[in-house]
């Protein structure tokens, strides 16, 4: 459906009834919509905009949900339940490495194109946090749920438990607890934190974000992945954020939110990622330690952008059939 078919649609005299389907009761007024859902061209042929190498498998699958007739939260779902389900992948799922009492904590977070979403932290011993975050939006009141009752509510929706172990991750956690340094390594790996933007047939846009954070990190500490605006931030009418790197420094810049406002003041996604990877620099000028962060976004018209703040990020983007690996420009050269 055109945006401005969409548009008439959604007229004055149903403005208050659609509101109420989409759960949108804040909406008030044709303007509200209008702002809401967007003027002018979108892009109907299908994105999906991940973060590393690894990304390309997840795009695959979000594609594959797309053309089985799935919208662009079921293809942000399946996307990075691949990255989940890989067990060799040391930065999300249950085979990422653990926090410095040896458990894996993974955090996930979704949103969908009416503006729900759901979030998971702190989560142990399920295989899909994801999943889990997507029952969070749907069959709850909440946007957030944390640690056991993240768990309980995940056990009470049909999921069950699951121990496993990665042997690489025990070992590099064995090694790691010699010296018990904390240090968080930019890079460590090409494949990280999967941060996913899609883009349906219908030109409707959704996210997703999935990890096991930082390795070693103290019991309890939750990042950007999971945090709506933080590391993952999606408005229809505009576009779609996400990122990936050292959640700390992007969750005091609220980098996903901020993308989406600068590219609804009219900036394209390249300029609009360039501008809060600098602000991600400026707010975190007080670090003394070297981080990374890459950021992603997508706008209405299918505009990609990508920046990050060092050399090293890289990103896959499934468009026009065709699905790729991209070195991703940077900020300190
Ligand atoms: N952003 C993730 C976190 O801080 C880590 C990463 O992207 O590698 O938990």
């Amino acid at each position: 459906m055109k945006n401005i078919s969409r548009r008439n649609f959604i007229t004055k005299s149903t403005a208050t009834a659609a509101a109420a389907t989409l759960g949108l009761s804040f909406i008030k007024g044709e303007n509200r919509i209008d702002a809401r859902f967007g003027k002018g061209k979108t892009f109907k042929g299908g994105i999906a905009l991940s973060t590393w190498d690894a990304g390309v498998e997840a795009n695959d699958a979000a594609m594959k949900t797309m053309k089985n007739g799935g919208k662009a939260v079921d293809m942000a779902e399946e996307g990075v339940k691949v990255i989940e389900a890989d067990f060799r992948n040391l930065s999300v799922g249950l085979g990422g490495l653990p926090d410095r009492e040896g458990n894996t904590t993974l955090d996930a977070c979704i949103m969908d194109s009416i503006g729900r979403a759901g979030s998971v932290c702190f989560l142990e011993k399920i295989k899909h946090p994801v999943t889990v975050a997507r029952m969070v939006m749907e069959r709850t009141p909440h946007v957030m749920l944390v640690g056991e009752g993240a768990q309980k509510f995940a056990l009470s929706q049909g999921m069950t438990l699951d121990e496993f172990k990665s042997e690489e991750a025990v070992k590099a956690y064995k090694e790691w607890l010699i010296k018990s340094e904390y240090k968080p390594i930019i890079n460590i790996e090409n494949h990280d934190t999967i941060g996913m933007v899609t883009m349906d047939t219908q030109g409707d846009l959704a996210g997703s974000c999935t990890t096991s954070g930082l390795a070693y990190k103290m019991r309890g500490r939750v990042g950007d992945s999971p945090i709506i605006g933080s590391g993952l931030y999606v408005d229809n009418a505009v576009g779609a954020a996400t990122g990936t790197g050292l959640g700390e420094t992007v969750l005091r810049s609220c980098s996903a939110f901020l993308i989406v406002e600068l590219m609804r003041q009219g900036m394209h996604p390249q300029k609009a990622c360039e501008e809060a990877v600098k602000r991600v620099r400026d707010i975190n000028s007080f670090m003394k330690e070297e981080f990374q962060v890459g950021l992603l976004a997508v706008n209405k018209k299918g505009e990609i952008g990508a920046y990050a703040l060092r050399e090293g990020f890289t990103y896959a983007l499934a468009k026009n059939g065709e699905n790729k690996v991209y070195k991703s420009d940077f900020l300190i050269k």
